[in-house]
């Protein structure tokens, strides 16, 4: 309750149960904050394994943050470590390596099938004690109210509206939440498709996470239970119609002329989901009363495995913020959200967009400097602290629920 205002609305709206909304959603529950989770979609209890064949990379700072509130319980039996990251661009000589043991942890991050987080995120929902859920519900309309907003939801019951004191946009790249805030965003177009699948090299990755980059776009694999691997594929956005037509055989060929021998033959290549990378920044984080998380906020390319553990860390902050907080959609609330956000979110943005741009680019010349930009990275340590510490998703001054004290 606003204690200025006992008649003004109270408790916050999440548009969007995706994997950063129902975060959100749970660690507001956990904080005993008032709050609404709805999504358009039907929750899915029951997704089957080829539902789902994204991947995630979850950075060691996203594991804590799962962790505290409750979900990693439920999804670490289906988790695999990464214990070393390898870098590379095809035909430069440089390279970097990140190890775990030589940054003093287990894991620098884990690996786990994105359907596998989205059940886990969904047995603890269904243990939340104070949310509202609405799922199928879709926000069609937000009007402002003295000392909030007034949300029309469509469900299969009928209309229905709510005032609350605050809105989050979690509701992804195209967010109706910024469009209705009249908050801009910055659109880069890579103008790459990239084919996610899981398949099994001949020799175990081990626990070693690889990237390379190459003149047709970069590659990733990432080590999973069971001796699979989930393999990223970009190829420019012109042939990605000829590549969905391959057949498994010719696929696993352009699969290892890409990645090359490392990890032996690469083999029985599962079904292939395209997506079309595209990047989107909002131009401001907050709004009257509003605020933006995960992909609403920022999408960006998928290569540098950012998306979902930047806004964890989006929603984790903001949870922290309105724990205890009185009037939710304060305005000095939201731009202490903004403030504290911006050195994390601008830094991982530059830096996963810079690294594709650089990364990607053709130009012989740039070769010795990017395979120079490798080996100080994998030779000097202090880069190589900061690297790792980045990379295991400690950047600006993270939520106190992801940190941990690293040697
Ligand atoms: C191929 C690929 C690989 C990736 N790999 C990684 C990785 O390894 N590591 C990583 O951290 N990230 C990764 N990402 C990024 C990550 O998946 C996303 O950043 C993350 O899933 C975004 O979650 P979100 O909840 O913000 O948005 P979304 O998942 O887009 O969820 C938005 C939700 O809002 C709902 N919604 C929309 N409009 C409305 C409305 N009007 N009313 C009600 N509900 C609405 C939608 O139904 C949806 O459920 C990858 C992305 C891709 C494409």
């Amino acid at each position: 309750m606003n204690a200025n205002n006992p008649a003004a609305p109270c408790g916050v709206l999440i548009v969007g149960g995706g994997l950063v909304g129902a975060s959100l959603a749970i660690a507001l529950d956990a904080a005993g904050v008032s709050a609404t989770l709805l999504d358009a979609a039907a929750p899915r209890r029951d997704a089957a394994p080829s539902d789902e064949e994204r991947n995630l990379a979850l950075a060691r700072a996203t594991v804590n943050g799962l962790r505290a509130i409750g979900v990693w319980p439920h999804a670490q039996a289906r988790a695999t470590p990464i214990i070393r990251i390898h870098v590379n661009r095809t035909g430069d000589f440089g390279s970097a390596r990140l190890d775990a043991d030589r940054h003093g942890v287990d894991a620098l991050g884990w690996t786990l099938p994105a359907r596998e987080l989205g059940q886990a995120l969904e047995r603890r929902l269904e243990a939340c004690h104070t949310l509202t859920r609405l799922a199928p519900a879709e926000l069609q309309a937000l009007e402002p109210v003295d000392g909030g907003w007034r949300a029309t939801v469509r469900t299969p019951e009928g209309i229905r509206t709510h005032e609350v004191a605050l809105v989050v946009g979690a509701d992804g790249t195209e967010s109706f939440v910024r469009e209705r805030l009249g908050i801009a965003a910055e659109r880069h177009d890579y103008g790459q498709t990239l084919f996610v699948c899981t398949l099994t090299p001949e020799r175990d990755p081990a626990g070693r996470a690889f990237e390379r980059f190459s003149d047709e776009g970069p590659i990733a694999l990432l080590p999973l239970a069971e001796r699979r691997a989930g393999l990223v594929l970009t190829v420019p956005a012109g042939q990605a119609e000829e590549v969905a037509a391959l057949d498994d055989a010719a696929y696993a060929a352009l699969a290892q002329r890409r990645f090359g021998w490392r990890l032996g033959r690469l083999a029985r290549p599962g079904r292939r989901q395209p997506w079309a990378i595209r990047r989107v920044a909002a131009t401001r984080l907050v709004g009257p009363r509003a605020v933006l998380v995960g992909n609403a906020a920022q999408t960006v390319h998928p290569i540098g495995a950012q998306g979902f553990n930047l806004g964890l860390r989006d929603a984790l902050t903001l949870a922290e913020l309105l724990a205890g907080a009185e009037d939710h959609g304060a305005p000095a609330l939201l731009e202490a959200y903004a403030t504290r956000r911006a050195p994390d979110r601008e830094g991982t943005m530059t830096m996963s967009h810079g690294l594709v741009q650089l990364a990607c680019l053709p130009q012989p010349l740039l070769a010795p400097l990017r395979s120079l930009a490798l080996l100080a990275f994998d030779r000097v340590p202090s880069l190589q602290r900061q690297l790792a510490r980045r990379g295991m998703g400690f950047r600006g001054e993270p939520p106190q629920a992801v940190r941990e004290p690293l040697p």
